[in-house]
């Protein structure tokens, strides 16, 4: 045992990641929620390499505290575990509010639960926002469109959600975030800014989140058929990480108040990305189509001209790159599982 923790204390003195230094006039605090998610731990290592004080809440409903290990005692980072649905009382310049099962099979799983986070834990977070005259971003969606009757979608068009689907806790929770951002614009004068954020994938993603990307890899990986749901012949529009993180941070620092599209417009059907997967995972697994999901929007594509015109963002990462870079993290991720004492 004593040798346990020998080595333990030895794991823990390992050297945190190089940050810059910022001047005290020029450091922000800044609350990550949903920080050991998929998106959020990302951020979490920018705004953390940029010098600032960070402080992510979570639940851990679907983060990991994994994903944010490397900065755990770091004089600049702090983590509150805490459910967004109760109130939340900290003191901070800017909140990226993030926190929100994302993957349909998370949200779908307590539909009801999605819905307080979205609607309870957005009005805690602009409440706090409102108390400390903090910025605030909201983590918004494409989903905001539904199934889309406009292609691609502006900010501009209303959208075509079904509000008693199987999608509409998380798409109709995130549409009352957005107008409650804008009530408490106008009411309270709080600054916000509202990303609606389109497919991303890359390293981090949870593995069984049941996501197109994650599954693919990993069917691919496994050497199993790859399940495309319906025909196929669905669109879906695919990000890299980095690209949104460099994204949010750009409209956080903008004055652009309105919603801003944050995706990647090059467009492919669901059957071509799994032949792409499985082209750069290098199997020769057989893809099949299984039963189509209720409600599955069937063409997703954003017009990015807001974010190109005051932004000054555009996405950089091509999906072949990015993809290499998920592939590869899926592989070393598999191992890492395999002989964690944990799982
Ligand atoms: P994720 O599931 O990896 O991360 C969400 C995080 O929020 C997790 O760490 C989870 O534990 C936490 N969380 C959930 N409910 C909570 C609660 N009640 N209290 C505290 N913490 C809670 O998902 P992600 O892909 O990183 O998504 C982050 C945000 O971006 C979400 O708001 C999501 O709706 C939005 N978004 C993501 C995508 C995408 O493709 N990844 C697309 C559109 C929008
Ligand atoms: N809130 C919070 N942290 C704060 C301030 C407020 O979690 O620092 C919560 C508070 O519990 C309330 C919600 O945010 O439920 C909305 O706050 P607001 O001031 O708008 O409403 P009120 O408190 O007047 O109902
Ligand atoms: N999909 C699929 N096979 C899977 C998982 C998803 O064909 O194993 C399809 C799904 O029906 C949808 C698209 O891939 O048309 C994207 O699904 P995802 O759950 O990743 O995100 P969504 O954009 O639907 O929220």
């Amino acid at each position: 045992l004593e040798e346990k923790f020998q080595n333990l204390s030895a794991r823990v003195q390992k050297p945190y990641p190089d940050i810059k230094y910022l001047n005290y006039h020029n450091k922000k605090r800044i609350l990550v929620t949903g920080g050991g998610g998929f998106v959020g731990s990302h951020l979490v290592d920018r705004l953390m390499y940029e010098g600032h004080e960070v402080t992510v809440v979570d639940n851990f409903f679907t983060g990991v505290k994994y994903n944010i290990e490397h900065w755990i005692g770091h004089n600049n980072f702090e983590i509150i575990h805490q459910d967004i649905v109760n109130p939340l009382f900290v003191e901070v310049d800017e909140i990226y509010h993030l926190a929100s099962p994302a993957s349909p099979p998370h949200y779908m799983f307590n539909p009801v639960k999605t819905i307080k986070t979205n609607t309870i834990g957005t009005i805690n977070m602009l409440g706090l926002a409102k108390r400390v005259g903090a910025k605030i971003l909201i983590a918004s969606t494409s989903e905001v469109y539904g199934d889309p009757e406009v292609h691609p979608q502006p900010e501009t068009y209303w959208g075509h959600v079904n509000p008693i689907g199987p999608r509409a806790c998380y798409d109709e929770g995130k549409r009352v975030s957005e107008t409650l951002s804008y009530a408490y614009a106008k009411q309270e004068k709080v600054s916000v800014r509202v990303a609606r954020i389109f497919n991303t994938y890359g390293p981090r993603m949870n593995l069984k989140d049941g996501r197109v990307v994650s599954n693919f890899i990993l069917q691919a990986l496994k050497n199993e058929t790859l399940t495309v749901y319906g025909n196929g012949k669905q669109t879906r529009s695919f990000q890299y990480v980095s690209d949104l993180v460099d994204g949010l941070i750009a409209l956080m620092n903008s004055n652009y108040t309105m919603p801003v599209n944050l995706g990647n417009p090059q467009e492919h059907t669901i059957t071509e990305f799994a032949v792409i997967i499985r082209k750069l995972v290098g199997g020769n697994n057989k893809i099949e189509m299984v039963n189509a999901v209720e409600d599955d929007p069937q063409r997703r594509k954003p017009d990015i001209t807001r974010a190109v015109t005051f932004l000054n963002w555009k996405p950089k990462v091509p999906l072949k790159i990015g993809l290499e870079k998920t592939i590869k993290y899926f592989k070393e991720e598999l191992i890492r599982q395999h002989i964690h004492p944990i799982i």
